[in-house]
């Protein structure tokens, strides 16, 4: 499996660079988790989005979803210049009930709505969701294929389900949004600190922590040294265009 970061910044993206967007490549299906703002044009860097076989949105904020409206009018396009002769299968919550209805009815998207719990699949990768806390419903996703596991936690503040996705997988993908001495306002935001994800790497083991989600305000020095005083073992802090071989 690999793992492209298409985006990593939130909720406005830096000159050039892109929201949440994380391509994941199997040997034989291509799936993006989120598809914030920016992340439709930084995607053909790296994939022609016609080769796409789904996308999961992990929650209805413009920073994970906006650029959706591109891709919709590509796959439009793509499919009327038969270059793609597919729907796209769109995994996405459903609510805002509101939302739901719109993307349903988009004739590009072959929409699934996403379930708690529920296993599903795309192509030789088997998708767990995980419900997030935050000020939208929402969903972490967990990847499993005979040779590599990674769990995305979406936005959320921390809660102890995070740890039944987050064990053991070989690449744990957290949204890291605030510092330490923000921990009231991110309970209260739905977000995690560096604190947290600290605390959620040491009771997980991950092979490999990869923190995301980050505020363009922060130094990133700030973050890293937070988060090195909560975690010893291996992290990386995202960057866009990242590649990891899982
Ligand atoms: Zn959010
Ligand atoms: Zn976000």
């Amino acid at each position: 499996m690999r793992l492209t970061i298409i985006g990593c910044w939130s909720p406005f993206p830096k000159t050039g660079e892109a929201c949440s967007g994380y391509l994941v490549e199997g040997s034989s299906t291509k799936l993006l988790i989120d598809c914030g703002h920016s992340v439709f044009s930084q995607l053909g860097k790296y994939l022609d989005y016609t080769r796409l076989d789904a996308v999961i949105i992990s929650h209805f904020h413009p920073d994970h979803y906006a650029d959706l409206y591109a891709l919709r009018h590509a796959i439009r396009s793509a499919i009327y210049s038969r270059s793609r002769t597919r729907l796209l299968d769109l995994f996405i919550p459903g609510e805002p009930v509101s939302m739901f209805s719109y993307w349903s009815e988009v004739p590009e998207f072959n929409v699934i709505r996403i379930e708690e719990k529920t296993d599903s699949s795309i192509g030789e990768m088997n998708l767990t969701f995980y419900p997030t806390v935050h000020s939208v419903p929402g969903f972490g996703v967990k990847i499993t294929t005979v040779e590599a596991s990674l769990f995305y936690t979406g936005d959320t503040a921390y809660h102890a389900q995070l740890e039944n996705g987050a064990t053991g997988v070989d690449l744990l993908l957290a949204e890291t949004t605030m510092l330490a001495a923000e921990t009231e306002y991110a309970i209260k935001s739905g977000h995690m600190t560096t604190r947290d994800v600290g605390f959620l790497a040491r009771k997980s083991c991950p092979g490999l922590l990869l923190c995301t989600h980050l505020w363009p305000g922060y130094s990133r020095e700030q973050i890293e040294t937070e988060i090195r005083s909560f975690y010893t073992e291996k992290f990386i802090m995202a960057r866009c265009g990242m590649q990891f071989t899982i």
